[in-house]
């Protein structure tokens, strides 16, 4: 046992010395691909080696080609940080080792999850009686709520596909935004449903052409946005509510990864209006509710749907009417507890923290746009939200522009295309996130747009 703390101890210090030194590391980091396969890689160990000296040169190893996401200046991708108290939590979550699949593999786990749960449900506006499964992510949330959707509008078909499959089943109509998230179309894929048939254009600014929705009284699975990743654009949910409401037998899912944070701040809920009436949703916790990878949520309003595509018995399992068995409503059998990570974001940070960091990230993006505009750049998208969408006036400097800001090394951002041409993306994400953070970074390109 004195080993073992001896172990913890060491750890806990590896941990606090790179948060003490994220603010200074380049935020992309550094080693290449030999580098980092030199120090890693080696012969299979044939003997044991002792856990202290294991963790201490995985991590002098591993340091080198590590990005700093959890910075506040990591702008990439759409990426969240971790507030303390889920970084905590996430360590007891792996200390304590449960397996979150069953009632009785963990009381606690099971009523840490319903409690979360709950308190999403209210923060996200949802339905009070939805239902919900913890994922790894928007990925397995899309794939976890479009299954209790293939479900729910088969069996209005007459069709069992829990029992019978897809082969010869009636078709599915699908029909997704053309600025859809790839995982859309890959859950799709994972779930026998193939390529949408139906993609339905968008503005400039990426938001679905609800009206032109035309929806029949085929089984029908519609796909709509909370938050496009290059411009932050919400689809007109209400539009899409009603065209599910004319078609006899349609489901509304709502990719709300990142954008249905929205709807937890009374200044930007006017975004995601509508967006409540759907039949299923996807958020992620581990981008804007800043928790540890991996962590998403998948809603319904359909239990006995999203119960219906994944509840499995055996002879073996334990089960109990009154209580929250988790294997039910997602796709996986063993699994980590993830609700304590969710559970202690919020305590720790409480409605009013989680609105003050959606809001501060989406003001530190409109400070980017404004900045950006000044030194010439322009803004490609409506900055309603936390993602600013930008390029150069010939694509040339964009891309070098680009790339000279991610060498700097103070702060990353990607690129992307955008109708043709290419574009750089900033996301704020990150509960760190300073005002001098994005001072910092404006200050960064404005140097390299001097340099030339
Ligand atoms: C991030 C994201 C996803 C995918 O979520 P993962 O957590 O990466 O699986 C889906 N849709 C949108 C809009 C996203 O931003």
């Amino acid at each position: 046992m004195d080993e073992l703390r001896a172990l913890l101890d060491q750890t806990a210090s590896l941990a606090a010395e790179f948060y003490e030194t994220l603010d200074e590391r380049p935020v992309y980091p550094r080693a290449g691909l030999d580098e980092l396969r030199a120090g890693l890689g080696g012969a299979l160990p044939e003997t044991p080696t002792d856990a202290r000296t294991v963790i201490a040169e995985l991590a002098a190893a591993a340091d080198p080609g590590l990005v700093a996401e959890p910075s506040g200046r990591y702008f990439g991708f759409v990426i969240g940080g971790t507030v303390p108290a889920a970084l905590a939590a996430d360590w007891l979550t792996t200390t304590w080792d449960q397996n979150a699949g069953l009632y009785v593999g963990s009381p606690a786990a099971s009523v840490v999850e319903e409690v979360a749960g709950a308190w999403l449900i209210e923060l996200l506006g949802l339905p009070a009686d939805a239902t919900f499964g913890f994922v790894t992510g928007g990925q397995m949330a899309h794939f976890t709520a479009l299954a209790a959707a293939r479900h729910h509008v088969l069996k209005n078909a007459g069709w069992d596909v829990e029992r019978d499959g897809l082969t010869g089943s009636p078709r599915i109509r699908v029909v997704v935004g053309e600025r859809r998230h790839g995982t859309v179309d890959r859950a799709l894929r994972m779930l026998g449903l193939g390529a949408p048939t139906d993609v339905i254009p968008s503005d400039a600014n990426g938001r679905m052409l609800a009206e032109l929705l035309r929806l029949t009284d085929e089984p029908t699975i519609v796909c709509a946005q909370a938050g496009d990743v290059n411009t932050g654009a919400f689809d007109p949910f209400h539009t899409v509510a009603d065209a599910r409401d004319g078609a006899p037998n349609a489901w509304l899912h709502v990719d709300g990864a990142f954008g249905l944070w929205a709807s937890a701040v009374p200044s930007l809920r006017h975004l995601t209006d509508g967006a409540e009436r759907a039949d299923s949703w996807a958020v992620d916790a581990h981008k804007w509710l800043n928790v540890p990878y991996d962590n998403g949520v998948a809603f319904t309003v359909h239990p006995d749907s999203h119960r219906g595509a994944f509840s499995a018995r055996a002879a073996y399992l334990v089960f109990d009417d009154e209580t929250r068995d988790e294997l039910d409503w997602n796709p996986e059998h063993s699994r980590r507890a993830r609700g304590f990570t969710v559970y202690a974001a919020i305590r720790a940070l409480g409605r009013a923290g989680i609105q003050e960091i959606v809001e501060r990230c989406c003001a530190h993006a409109r400070r980017f746009a404004d900045g950006l505009a000044e030194l010439g750049a322009e803004v490609l998208n409506d900055v309603e939200l936390n993602q600013v969408l930008f390029r150069f006036p010939d694509d040339e400097q964009t891309t070098r522009v680009l790339q000279a800001v991610q060498e700097e090394g103070s702060s990353w951002m990607g690129g992307t295309t955008w109708n043709g041409r290419p574009a750089i993306r900033i996301s704020v994400s990150n509960w760190q996130t300073s005002d001098a953070d994005v001072e910092r970074t404006l200050a960064v390109y404005a140097g390299q747009l001097a340099a030339r």
